[in-house]
């Protein structure tokens, strides 16, 4: 940022300029003014500390008032880069609001002038309902995670495919809004990715997994439960002291516990490597989910100490009718075998699926074929 000093009475800038930066005051005061009908309307006189000129910076729209300094002034300039690239970076919300904000302003300050032009596209409406929906489904989610009891897990089995019984549940969550009926949690979970409340749900996941858990092992002493995890929750910098927190609220089996990590392109593998470490560390075991679609990449697999891969559900789709897709599942079965995992083939619809995987010697087999997530209840 640099200085820019003003003289008693000097233009900072006019009426109709280009925008190029804003400014904060340093020290003296400016006055903020504008010509209407040949008559100066003073809108604001500010001070140290105080900023101006931001809004034709963001908007990048002429400048709406004259800035002219009554005493003589010391200013810091921002410049329009700095301001730009710090709003893009915000969060998508934010910057929806803050462009309404700016709409809001422009159209407030045309009314002013009484100019009374609409300023507004349908484009920007179509966005503007955009980011509303998405601020009430935000809203909705967090009052829910508060009740809590508009949320629930569904546990879908994993067969051991050798013997038939059913090995393991994956936890999967279910929201069931009073009036939107049931919303989908690839919608809800990425939403929930993108504010901080990924970990207020991936709490109340780990919490009810571990309920389900003690309730399933009071029938079944081996049974284990998986619940997934997204990579913006691997980020978070408490992950890994709110999962110890949720497993020291109860007395459960920390060996029945897996965690399903989603391969994913933003994570790189160092975090992910740090995140599987820490979670063994506390005695849960781990599984790449989705395994063959993200950061499988080979050069790093051999860092990364998983328990357990989960293939792909395109893969089980594909084998049956495609050689080339069967022989990539008899490689990532041969790595796997040989890093020691296990595997687990997702998406499994047929009996004729079924049997291919018992042939490949996959260790275990979920998909609608086994059986559909269905609640705790159902289950005891
Ligand atoms: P995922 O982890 O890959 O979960 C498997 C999804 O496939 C589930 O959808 C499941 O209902 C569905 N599915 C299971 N068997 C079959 C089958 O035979 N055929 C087909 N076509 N689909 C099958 P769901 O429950 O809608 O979950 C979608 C995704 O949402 C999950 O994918 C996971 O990425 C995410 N998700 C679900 N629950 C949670 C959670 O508690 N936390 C986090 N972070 N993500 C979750
Ligand atoms: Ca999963
Ligand atoms: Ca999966």
């Amino acid at each position: 940022m640099t200085v820019s000093v003003f003289q008693q009475g000097a233009l900072i800038f006019t009426e109709g300029d280009p925008p190029d930066c804003a400014y904060l005051i340093e020290e003296g005061r400016v006055e903020i003014a504008s010509e209407r009908g040949g008559e100066r309307v003073v809108f604001d006189v500010l001070g140290p500390g105080e900023v101006f000129g931001e809004i034709a910076v963001l908007d990048a729209e002429r400048r709406t008032a004259t800035a002219r300094a009554l005493t003589e002034v010391r200013l810091l300039r921002i410049e329009r880069g700095q301001l730009i690239e710090r709003v893009e970076q915000s969060d998508p919300i934010v910057r929806q609001l803050l462009r309404k904000l700016l709409t809001r302003y422009r159209s407030t300050v045309a009314v002013l002038r009484g100019e009374l032009e609409s300023r507004r596209d349908d484009e920007e409406h179509d966005s503007d309902r955009g980011a509303i929906a998405k601020i009430s489904l935000e809203a909705a989610l967090r009052a829910a995670l508060q009740g809590g009891e508009q949320l629930e897990l569904r546990l879908q089995p994993i067969q051991e495919v050798a013997t038939g019984r059913v090995a393991g549940y994956e936890a999967l969550i279910r929201w069931h809004h009073p009036e939107w009926g049931s919303v989908a949690p690839d919608r809800f979970i990425q939403l929930a990715e993108e504010t901080s409340l990924i970990t207020v749900v991936g709490a109340f996941v780990l919490r009810e997994g571990c309920r389900a858990l003690s309730a399933l092992r009071a029938r079944s002493h081996d049974v284990f439960v998986t619940v997934n995890v997204s990579a913006r929750q691997l980020e978070a910098p408490d992950f890994v002291a709110t999962v110890e927190g949720v497993l020291s609220e109860s007395a459960v089996d920390r060996r029945g516990i897996k965690v399903e990590i989603t391969e994913s392109q933003r994570l790189d593998y160092a975090r992910v490597a740090q995140a599987i470490d820490a979670l063994r560390g506390l005695g849960l075991s781990v599984v790449l989910d989705d395994f063959g679609t993200g950061f499988s990449n080979l050069s790093h697999l051999h860092r990364l100490h998983f328990d357990a891969i989960k293939l792909d559900r395109s893969f089980v789709r594909d084998m049956g009718r495609d050689h080339r897709a069967m022989a990539v599942v008899q490689a990532i079965i041969a790595i796997a075998r040989a890093l020691g995992a296990e595997t687990v083939a997702e998406g499994i619809e047929t009996p004729a699926e079924l049997e291919q995987i018992r042939a490949l010697g996959v260790r275990y087999a979920q998909g609608y074929y086994v059986g559909r997530p269905v609640p705790l209840a159902a289950l005891l």
